[in-house]
């Protein structure tokens, strides 16, 4: 089945300048920003400029310079934010939610950098 791309969902409005955003880094292929309703003292939203819907479209079907480039970010974001394990840093937690059992409300591709707390469990109980 073919995924098929909502453009008028709040991230592409975003992207098309269509929306403001508190831009963290952005770079030839990906954006990234704070999340409007920080769940975490830090809380940021990762996303590439390409129209993919969630995680299995991006890693699919995305070029391999896409693919490079928003891990790239995601890593260099949270070294911006002092949280690497590996460094010092207290950790962070990435999520990806996808389709409707994974709660995702944005239908444009994006990983949430959770950091500045401890964040519990990885699931509430359903
Ligand atoms: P998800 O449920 O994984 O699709 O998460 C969507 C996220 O987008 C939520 O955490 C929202 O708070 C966030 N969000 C929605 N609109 C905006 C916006 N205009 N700017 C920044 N974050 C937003």
């Amino acid at each position: 089945m073919a995924y098929v791309y909502d453009d008028q969902n709040i991230f592409a409005k975003i992207l098309r300048g269509e929306i403001p955003n508190n831009t963290v880094m952005e770079t030839d292929h990906t954006l990234a920003f704070r999340d409007l309703h920080p769940q975490a003292p830090e809380h940021v939203l990762v996303i590439p400029k390409g129209a993919y819907v969630c995680h299995d479209h991006f890693a699919l079907e995305a070029s391999e310079a896409e693919l490079v480039d928003f891990m790239r970010t995601a890593g260099r974001i949270c070294a911006d934010l002092g949280v690497q394990p590996g460094e010092g840093g207290a950790g962070y937690r990435t999520i990806s939610n996808a389709g409707v059992n994974g709660l995702q409300e944005v239908p444009h591709y994006h990983l949430h950098i959770l950091a500045g707390r401890p964040l519990g469990p990885l699931l509430a109980k359903a």
